[in-house]
């Protein structure tokens, strides 16, 4: 095993590098370079890495509030399918970071501003006027609904997104979709 496979169609995208899981679940065992930038790491991330499950329905649809019943159906079917490999120090370079944080803060922005706006409406309705109510009642939904859309920053921010790898579906390798050329050169027992 050990040895990295380039290319050859892992998946139909024409340049996916796929990495053996015991590679990336070693520590230090993964180049130096970002593998999205090619730059110079400035950290490494330790982080669980899935592979992608396809679910019948629409994205839209897990997100909204009217597609919770469905979507509780299928995290089962996901939890089956779904394979993890243990990343262990994935090289972030200054860019990475930054993007993942940026995102990751709109998110927490959108969530705690959105409760905010959510609790703070009904506490206000509870001491208010009548009059006031209706008003409140809009303040009240417009935070709910942009508590649930702190889901599409916050996923933007994923380790995954950031990196451009997945899990294989059937586990026991990461793929990594248009590598850099520095973070290609160092790995190990490279076929190309
Ligand atoms: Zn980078």
């Amino acid at each position: 095993m050990g040895s990295v496979a380039v290319g050859e169609g892992a998946q139909r995208r024409p340049n996916v590098v796929a990495l053996p899981a015991e590679l990336v679940e070693r520590p230090g065992g993964l180049p130096s370079h970002c593998a999205r930038h090619g730059l110079p790491a400035v950290r490494r991330a330790d982080f669980a890495l899935q592979s992608k499950v396809r679910i019948e329905g629409s994205r839209l649809r897990q997100v909204g509030v009217l597609g919770a019943v469905g979507t509780a159906e299928r995290l089962g079917q996901h939890a089956k399918k779904v394979r993890v490999t243990h990343v262990k120090g994935w090289p972030l370079c200054t860019v990475c970071s930054r993007t993942r944080a940026a995102w990751l803060t709109v998110s927490c922005v959108m969530f705690f501003g959105g409760l905010l706006a959510f609790a703070g409406s009904l506490i206000a309705g509870v001491l208010a006027e009548k009059g006031t109510v209706p008003a409140l009642a809009g303040v009240a939904v417009a935070g709910f609904v942009v508590m649930i859309l702190a889901a599409f920053p916050f996923a933007l921010g994923s380790m995954a997104r950031i990196i451009g790898a997945s899990t294989a579906p059937e586990g026991g390798e990461v793929r990594v979709v248009n590598p850099s050329q520095a973070f290609v050169a160092e790995l190990p027992g490279r076929t190309d």
